[in-house]
Parts: structure tokens; sequence; C-alpha cells
């Protein structure tokens, strides 16, 4: 191997929200690096300056945050190789155009945007490549001189990449195995723009050089672009230097038909982005895993098993383990299908396996949000360990233990009405009466009190339980009522009773 220490990057252009598949390439890069003593890189490839947006490397890096995926180094905390924005970079990219020109790898190309245009819309399926470039304005065609006083009289201009003629390029691709690609299915694209800029294609190989990138993973939507990173790197770097690379295998629709996007996502009815992203310009928020309810553990192990498996079955898997067990190896070439329901598996089981105190911080948020206000916290912890089991999602908290802190506001009575009669109501009077008796307030001494009483009218207990819990959490859910009782406290139960019998 060309390099002896591993060094990875994310590199994420910053457009909008982060697609969890932008998540999961991070997760493979953090774990590879993890696991051999590496380097993991955050570098941030904004030099399309037309799709910047505000906020969005912020986000970038809240997201990773979020998630536990930490970069060691990046535009938020510096390092040996920065500065890690493209754009910061600017000065670096144009003298490896400039030698790629004198090299006759790259040219200069003139043809303004308009005769671009015009020639598009005389052939629709228009490709500035091999078979067209000897018809263009550019290096190639124009007399030498005439090229000097362009390039002298400030003419705009972009270079392109010189596609080779005929040739087949190969490359070992750690997933894939070999590739093969043929020179002239690829177009001659621009690597420095008129304004100056690199394009992402320049920028990437030479940042991946000078940054010393020892392994590229990225999405397999970056396969096409190859061809032109491996010539590239052949002619500025001589392919001893290259990245071995790694694509990895596409996150399908639920159905597997295509590439799951963000719009797959808003219609049926599941996030596709990490967290909560509020677009600048239009002010519209698209929702995200963790704002819907999601545990970052379940998150980033759901991700994992996006193509990824360890061969043994194992599902639950804590980050830690991940690192131990990740292999290339096991990287699935074909795309991996994105199921919602399954990743609700996932942050349930998450949910169950943690401690309540881990995720209340988190649910207390959710209940703000729901207006529900929470003053013992030592109670708030053990009521979300009592109903844990029932939450697939954080936000299921507010329905299976909102009702803990917040009276009932109506009364599910179409459930009981058939069975309620006066004298259950007497019979939950005279209980009311006796619950002073209750010495020590259990869930077992409060049954126990409840089952005398109904005794003592000829009621049976279990007749009395349904009833019991609409009149203390309005509905049929929850967890078992006499616990209910219990985390409510004597006087909390006594007021709701008295309220839900002047109604029912
Ligand atoms: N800037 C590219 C992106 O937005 C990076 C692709 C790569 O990793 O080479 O995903």
């Amino acid at each position: 191997m060309a390099h002896s220490q591993v060094r990875v990057r994310f590199a994420p252009s910053p457009t909008g929200g982060l697609h969890l598949g932008g998540v999961r390439t991070v997760l493979f890069n953090y774990l590879f690096a993890r696991q051999h003593g590496g380097t993991f890189i955050l570098r941030i490839e904004d030099t399309d300056q037309t799709r910047y947006v505000p906020g969005a490397e912020a986000y970038i890096i809240q997201c990773l945050e979020w998630c536990g995926l930490l970069p060691d180094e990046g535009p938020h905390v510096g390092g040996p190789f920065g500065p890690y924005r493209q754009s910061e970079r600017k000065n670096i990219y144009r003298r490896y155009a400039l030698q790629l020109v004198e090299q006759g790898h790259a040219y200069y190309a003139f043809d303004t945007p308009e005769e671009l245009e015009q020639r598009r819309s005389q052939q629709p399926n228009f490709q500035y490549d091999v078979h067209t470039r000897g018809q263009m304005r550019n290096s190639l065609t124009l007399p030498a001189k005439q090229v000097q006083e362009l390039l002298q009289q400030g003419h705009p201009y972009v270079i392109r990449m010189k596609m080779p003629e005929n040739t087949m390029l190969r490359m070992h691709d750690l997933i894939r195995g070999e590739v093969e690609f043929h020179s002239e299915q690829v177009d001659d694209k621009v690597l420095l723009k008129a304004d100056g800029m690199p394009t992402y294609h320049l920028a990437v190989v030479v940042d991946d050089y000078l940054m010393q990138i020892s392994h590229v993973f990225r999405g397999e939507e970056w396969l096409p672009s190859t061809p032109v990173h491996l010539l590239l790197w052949e002619y500025l770097f001589g392919k001893a230097h290259m990245p071995q690379w790694a694509h990895l295998p596409l996150i399908l629709r639920p159905d597997g038909h295509g590439k799951l996007s963000k719009r797959d996502g808003d219609k049926l009815g599941f996030p596709v982005y990490a967290m909560d992203w509020t677009d600048p310009f239009t002010g519209e928020t698209t929702h995200g895993f963790r704002e819907m309810g999601f545990l970052p553990e379940a998150f980033v192990n759901m991700l994992a098993l996006l193509g990824w498996n360890d061969g043994s079955g194992q599902e639950i898997f804590t980050l830690d383990e991940l690192i131990a067990r990740f292999s290339i190896e096991r990287i699935h070439k074909a795309g991996a299908r994105f199921d919602f329901e399954k990743a609700k598996w996932f942050n349930h089981e998450w949910i169950k396996r943690l401690p309540a105190s881990h995720f209340a911080t988190e649910v207390k948020k959710i209940f703000d949000r729901h207006h529900i206000s929470i003053d013992d916290e030592k109670s708030f912890v053990q009521i979300l360990e009592l109903v844990k089991e029932r939450c697939h999602l954080l936000t299921d908290f507010v329905t299976q233990a909102g009702f803990f802190f917040q009276p009932p506001t109506s009364y599910d009575r179409a459930t009981i009405e058939k069975k309620w009669t006066p004298q259950m109501k007497a019979c939950f009077e005279q209980w009311l009466a006796g619950f002073d008796d209750i010495k020590t307030w259990e869930a077992a001494a409060i049954e126990h009190s409840l089952q005398a009483t109904a005794e003592t009218q000829g009621l049976k207990k279990n007749d009395m339980l349904l009833p019991l819990r609409i009149m203390l959490v309005g509905g049929k859910f929850g967890p078992p009522v006499f616990q209910i009782a219990e985390l409510l406290g004597k006087m909390q139960t006594r007021q709701r009773i008295e309220r839900a019998l002047q109604h029912l």
C-alpha cells in the first residue's frame, strides 16, 4: 500500500440537509479510521458558489456531533493539513490545472455559455468530448497565436480535461473488484471554471493528494466520476500515491426501485435527513431522524446494517462493537433497501437497552414542546423506565407517559359504558373514603385495598380495572394500572378519581 497511515475523509458539499446515505458514508469512514488507528477528516467541498447554502456546514457538524462521529481534522477543529474548506484553498488548484494544460492533458475552452446553449439546442444529447471537441472553440482547434491573444485580452475561458481516445481505464475497487471504464464514454469535464474556481473533480483529487488520503469511501453515485479522477491522479501525482477506492452501495427506496430521495421520505412519511433542516431561502423545514425521536445509537446502528453485516446474524451493535467488527469485505455490492419499520425496530431495541436516565433530557425537550412540565426529575426517569418497553420513538413517551404529568382532559367513555353501573360508582366512592387506610402507597397494597372494597359490594376487582384506568389516564393505554396509581401518588390518584366520578 502506498500509504502507511490510514487517513480518510468525508467531503460533503454544504448544500442542504444531510441525507442518511451521507451519514452512512461518515460512519464507514469513521469505523475504518478507528479500527486502524487512523485519522478521519472533514473537508467542506464548497467550490460551487452557486450551490452554497449558509448554515449548511454548521448543520453538518451538528449532525456528526449528534451521531458521535466527530472528525479528527476539519474546519471546526483545524489540523495540520488545513484549511479544510475548499473555498479557502482557491489559490492551490490553478497551478495543477495549468500543469495539465502544459502536459497536454487539458486545454483552454473559450466557448461562451450562449454558444454552448446553441450547440445543445441543435443536438439535444450533446457532450463536449473526444468526438465533438474538434468542432468547438478551444486551444485544440484555434491557432496558438489566437489562443495567446484571447488569454492576454482576458477573454473568459475554462480549462477542460482532455479525455484520451479509445482507452480502457481500469481500477480496483475494494467493494466492487475490478472496474473498467471506456475513456470515450466520459466527457471532457471542466476542471477550472471561468471564475477561477476549480470544479469538484480537480479539487477532490488535489486535496486527496495534499491531505494524504489513503482510502476513499464514498457513495456509488460517484463511480461514474472515477475515470476522471484516475486520470488526474496518473497525470498529476502518479498512480502510486492514489488512495484505495471503496464505492458504497446505494440506499434504495423501500420498494427497491431507485435511490432513496428526500422526496420519497416526504411522500412516504419518514425522515431522510439526520436532523431537522430549515432551508434558509424558503424557510421550509424538513424533519430529521433526531427530531422524529430516534436515539443516535439506534440511528448509527441501523445505518451500519444498510449494506454491511458481520455474517453472524447479530443486528444490535454498539459503536465500539462496530469498530471491532467492521470489514470492507462484508460490504455488499447491491443496493440496500431502506425500511422505516426496521429503523423503528432498532430504535425500540435501543430504548429498551439503555437506562432511561440516558435519554431523559431528550424526552424532556419533547415534553417541553408539548407543554408538559416536569417538576420531579427522579420520578420522571422512573416513569420513563416503566413505560419504555412501549415506545418505538422518543416521541411515543408523550402518549405513554405524558398522562403522569397532566390529568386527563377527556375520558374514553365508550370503552366502559356497557359495564359502568351506579353500584360501581358507589364502590369507587367507598374506596376513596378508605384511602387513608392504605398505609404503604405501593401497587400491591393499592390493588389489595380495591379488591377488598369491591368484595364488600359484591363486585369483581377485575371489572374495576378498566374504569380505574380511564379515570387515571383518560384512555385504554399505559402500564399496569396499579403501578400508574403508585407513581401518581395518593393525592393525585384521589383527585383524578374524584374528578372522573363527576364526569362518568
Ligand atoms: N463533494 C462530494 C459530495 O458532495 C464528495 C464526493 C467524494 O467523496 O469524492 O459528496
